[in-house]
């Protein structure tokens, strides 16, 4: 049977008197999809209290570093000491703004797997290299320099996010069309390194997800789910699409 997960990624948004709002006004929220909230370090704590595990929390970023030296960065181990479960990690912002790559990110997934946090490891293609007909080679560098060498371990979630950049955080959607078939792509790759395993692995689609595109999304075959940035901040919306998902199940 098809699993759902809807994510939000609140990105550098939301107040603590934000939060108090959010969790007033999110609602009833079915149990039959995975729901994960990645708010700012600093708030991780006040909002699971504010969720009460009606919504899993996640990070946004971990350090590559175990510990140390490194001002400013935050650890896996210090985000498994306040019970994170979750972490996106390799968000196109963080490739862009930060000069993020493909190795690090692996690096990054390591740390996190050391100390069992899942990750949510986002690929993507810029409107450049789609509209140079790049999407399919982009995809596929991005995925094997992360996975190469890398068994799977029994009990992590782990999930990847496709998230065509041109789409995030713009109001364009790739078309679910579209989206299925960098999906069934994705697929295709993870199956030469995990065989049948590979239908397990979640692929979420990010770029401007919201309750009126979600269902179309998710009754792709090899959509599992969303990354929801925007649409996350705004509790009826992001109680929308999480109750529209839990519909189709
Ligand atoms: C994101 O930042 O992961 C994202 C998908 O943003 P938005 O939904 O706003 O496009």
């Amino acid at each position: 049977m098809k699993r759902y997960i809807i994510a939000g990624n609140w990105k550098m948004n939301m107040t603590k008197e934000d939060v108090v709002n959010f969790f007033n006004n999110i609602g009833e929220l079915p149990d039959n999809i995975t729901k994960i909230i990645c708010p700012v370090f600093p708030l991780i704590p006040f909002v699971m209290e504010k969720s009460a595990d009606q919504i899993q929390i996640g990070a946004q970023n971990v350090s590559e570093h175990d510990k140390g030296a490194f001002t400013g960065e935050v650890s896996a181990s210090i985000l498994k000491s306040i019970d994170v479960n979750y972490c996106i990690i390799g968000h196109s912002e963080r490739r862009q703004y930060f000069n993020e790559t493909d190795n690090l990110i692996k690096r990054k997934w390591m740390q996190l797997r050391s100390e069992i946090i899942n990750p949510i490891i986002c690929i993507g293609e810029t409107l450049e290299e789609r509209e140079s007909g790049e999407t399919f080679n982009v995809i596929k560098k991005q995925i094997v320099s992360i996975f190469e060498g890398v068994a799977l371990e029994p009990g992590e979630d782990l999930m990847i996010a496709y998230e065509p950049v041109w789409a995030i955080g713009t109001g364009k959607t790739a078309t679910p069309e579209m989206a299925q078939e960098v999906h069934a792509f994705i697929r295709k790759l993870l199956k030469d390194f995990y065989k049948e395993e590979a239908n397990d692995i979640p692929i979420l689609y990010g770029g401007s997800v919201k309750s009126s595109n979600i269902k179309d999304l998710l009754n792709q075959k090899d959509i599992n789910g969303a990354l929801v940035g925007g649409s996350s901040l705004d509790p009826i919306e992001f109680s929308k699409i999480i109750n529209y998902a839990g519909e189709l199940l």
